[in-house]
């Protein structure tokens, strides 16, 4: 089973929390629009992106397993 990044556009107000913790994941382009960058949990990134879901001041992040 994969792990999927999913990141709710609706709620995001693009702050740069995400980005700040893991920018190899989470890049906000120069009109402050979000962009995921690999959406796919790796053991190498989980930990970070789980700090980004935590951190989100929208909770518009979350991992869905597919
Ligand atoms: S931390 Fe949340 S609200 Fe901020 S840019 Fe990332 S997804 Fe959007």
């Amino acid at each position: 089973m994969t792990k999927k990044i999913v990141v709710d556009f609706g709620l995001c107000e693009s702050n740069g929390v995400c980005m700040g913790i893991i920018p190899e994941v989470f890049d906000l382009d120069d009109e402050d629009y979000l962009h995921v960058l690999t959406d796919e949990v790796t053991p190498e990134n989980e930990e970070q992106v789980r700090e980004a879901v935590r951190q989100c001041p929208r909770q518009a992040i979350a991992i869905r397993d597919e």
